[in-house]
């Protein structure tokens, strides 16, 4: 319901075909897809997660926060989550008068028009659009012209602090993962700072096993993991059946370190199978 290209149901297909037991759906900053892809899994067999990733904001950062094993109708993360999108609109606008600067002409109504969300509209969306449009080979491409931080099309934009939103996560009684920290391009000294906001916060767990690390940045942030008592947490983070990543497909969890499924309430948290 976000910046996938599947629908909850034919991604729980998918799921399903692929032989995989335990899912968690986590849109960014939206939980509409919840109820249908819990039905469908349920009626799949699949043991389902209810997630939710939001778009937070540290320092100058931009940094994902996963919500896992949530209570999706909690008033604090939802209305949370309205304002969130809300400011989405208003960024999309924004991202769409910068490239019309660079000379793109139409991008927000085209970015528009691949968001099956009306209310969701992502940086990968207008990526999406530019592609279709010929104006580059693939989404990396526009990226790293257009849409990365420092180019024109990645306008600042003030997420949802990132405390606060550690607390509606919690107050909707679920489990706060830090997203993909290998992302985020900071030094040692600011990725220490922000665990111990994180840890500070209430945030319990990081991705180590992530579609978006390298084994190396794995290694690392299993280190990290050990060194503040973090749970571990993994993902393939699929958006697409034409993606690098497949659904379910991620590199191992470490052994020594408990993994996040540990701490949920609603689900399998005794299973130990990584
Ligand atoms: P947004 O939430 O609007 O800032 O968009 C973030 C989304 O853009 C991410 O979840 C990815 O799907 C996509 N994205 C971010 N960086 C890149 C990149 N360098 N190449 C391709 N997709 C990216
Ligand atoms: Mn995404």
């Amino acid at each position: 319901m976000s910046d996938g290209i599947l629908s909850p149901d034919a991604l729980v297909a998918r799921a399903s075909a692929r032989g995989i037991t335990r899912l968690a759906l986590t849109d960014h900053d939206d939980v509409s897809g919840l109820e249908k892809a819990g039905e469908a899994a349920s009626a799949a067999g699949i043991l389902f997660v209810r997630g939710v990733e939001i778009s937070t904001g540290w320092e100058d950062h931009s940094i994902h926060v996963v919500a896992l094993d949530i209570d999706a109708e909690h008033p604090a993360l939802l209305s949370g989550l309205a304002a969130i999108r809300a400011g989405r609109l208003e960024r999309a606008a924004r991202i769409g008068r910068a490239l019309a600067e660079c000379g793109i002409h139409g991008a927000l109504e085209g970015a528009r028009a691949y968001a099956g969300n009306a209310a969701l509209i992502s940086r990968a969306h207008f990526a999406r659009y530019l592609v279709e449009q010929g104006l580059f080979r693939s989404r990396q491409e526009v990226f790293a012209h257009y849409l990365a931080p420092g180019k024109p099309g990645c306008v600042p934009h003030v997420w949802a602090d990132i405390t606060e939103a550690i607390g509606w996560i919690r107050a909707a009684g679920g489990v706060a993962v830090l997203a993909h920290p290998g992302r985020y391009k900071l030094s040692g000294g600011e990725m220490r700072r922000l665990l111990a906001v994180f840890a500070e916060a209430g945030g319990k767990a990081i991705e180590v096993s992530s579609g978006s690390h390298t084994p190396e940045m794995a290694r690392h942030f299993a280190f990290l993991a050990r060194k503040f008592g973090f749970y571990a947490s993994g993902g393939s983070d699929f958006h697409d059946p034409g993606e690098r990543l497949e659904l379910g497909c991620f590199p191992p969890m470490p052994e020594d370190i408990p993994p996040v499924w540990r701490l949920f309430s609603s689900a399998d948290r005794n299973d130990t199978t990584h």
